[in-house]
């Protein structure tokens, strides 16, 4: 490819975004010369901004907060994954259409899988949170059979509401799964033991900040994973620890693996994560 691919991420804030770092890795990987800005765009702003991006030739955009939802109103063909999720964290230009999509399930599952050798089937999964992250991850960690998952969250009817949405859409009873969902109350949370116990909350993103988890939630649990990224352990990791999980892991390996599908859907070209995944950017 001679030409220089235009991308670019997107959102508010978005001073703290790898991705350019990220996509320039898997560029450098194929010879492939792309130019791949990070602007701060808002709801307010994303309709001009995407318009003259992709009469500017733009390919490809990484979207963030707060415009996951916002950018889904910009597309002409939404996959099914962004419609499960009611968001997308890319959209991108092909044969004269704009395409959304979400790949964060897809990262989730590629690293607990093949990074961190989980398999899902059969485990017995907890999730806390129910905002856009579980909404992205939860019909791909259906998708792989577990037998029980429970959404827990601080405001208990976002949790009812996710519950509903996508059992509906997935059809779980078939598949013999125990679906629940509650509040964080410790008799909600310790009403069984886990196998993996995922933050999607976003109280990671306030360092020191803890959920106030009960220690006994983690007994047993042989991995505990972060969504969100971070050098050192978060507090969500510490407490794991402390409680007895097994193993610990931020969402570094998420974000690589969820990229690198990004990057396929703009390019059709498939990056090796491994070097990134080896040595994350500060
Ligand atoms: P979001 O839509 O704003 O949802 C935030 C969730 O966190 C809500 O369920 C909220 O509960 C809960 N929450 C916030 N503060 C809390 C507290 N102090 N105690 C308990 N619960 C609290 O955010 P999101 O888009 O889902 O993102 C969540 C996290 O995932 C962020 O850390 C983000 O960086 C990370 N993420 C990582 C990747 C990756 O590739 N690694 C991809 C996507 C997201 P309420 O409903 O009660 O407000």
């Amino acid at each position: 490819m001679d030409k220089k691919l235009k991308f670019a991420v997107i959102g508010k804030p978005i001073g703290h975004s790898k991705s350019p770092e990220i996509h320039q890795d898997f560029a450098n990987q194929f010879d492939v010369k792309i130019e791949f800005r990070k602007d701060e765009v808002t709801p307010e702003t994303l309709e001009t901004w995407l318009s003259d991006f992709f009469k500017d030739g733009g390919k490809g955009v990484s979207i963030t907060l707060p415009l996951k939802e916002a950018a889904l109103n910009y597309a002409d063909e939404i996959s099914d994954q962004a419609r499960l999720a009611s968001a997308c964290n890319v959209i991108y230009a092909k044969d004269e259409k704009i395409f959304a999509d979400c790949t964060d399930g897809f990262g989730l599952i590629k690293d607990l899988e093949e990074n961190l050798k989980v398999s899902l089937e059969d485990k017995k999964i907890l999730i806390l949170g129910a905002g856009g992250a579980a909404r992205g991850i939860i019909p791909s960690i259906l998708e792989r059979n577990p037998s029980k998952l429970k959404i827990a969250n601080r405001t208990e009817s976002k949790a009812f509401s996710l519950k509903k949405d996508l059992g509906i859409e997935v059809n779980f009873r078939k598949k013999n799964l125990t679906f629940e969902a509650g509040g964080l109350s410790d008799d909600f949370l310790l009403s069984g033991s886990y196998d993996l116990i995922i933050n999607s909350t976003s109280v990671s993103t306030k360092a020191g900040e803890s959920i106030g988890l009960p220690k006994a939630l983690f007994s047993g649990t042989k991995l505990a994973y972060d969504l969100f990224y971070s050098v050192e352990n978060t507090v969500f990791m510490q407490e794991a620890l402390a409680g007895g999980a097994q193993k610990v892991s931020d969402g570094w390996g998420m974000l690589v693996e969820q990229g690198a599908e990004s990057f396929r859907l703009w390019t059709n070209l498939i990056p090796d994560t491994s070097r990134l995944l080896e040595k994350p950017i500060d």
